[in-house]
């Protein structure tokens, strides 16, 4: 249930900020797309809407041939917290 909360808000990112293009280079915005094992995250989770969905699902496939964001990861190198390496 805790987890099923965590997306309740049911509202696209990209057009409450009027985002019309999303670049591949941005792996800030496109991280709220990544689950923590770097997985493309569902619609049905993250909220987007069928248009920025599509374009998020081309950003993140463009990112992974740049080497931007992972194909696979290992179980090691899960992070619940990307932030807790940096302690
Ligand atoms: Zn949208």
């Amino acid at each position: 249930m805790a987890e099923k909360r965590k997306y309740k808000k049911r509202f696209c990112k990209y057009c409450e900020s009027k985002i019309d293009y999303i670049d591949y280079k941005d792996t800030a915005s496109l991280k709220f797309s990544l689950s923590e094992r770097y997985k493309i995250m569902p619609r049905r989770l993250t909220g987007n809407c069928k248009r920025h969905q599509d374009m998020v699902t081309v950003s993140i496939k463009q990112a992974r041939a740049a080497a931007l964001v992972p194909y696979t990861v290992t179980r090691k190198a899960v992070v619940t917290n990307p932030f807790e390496n940096l302690k």
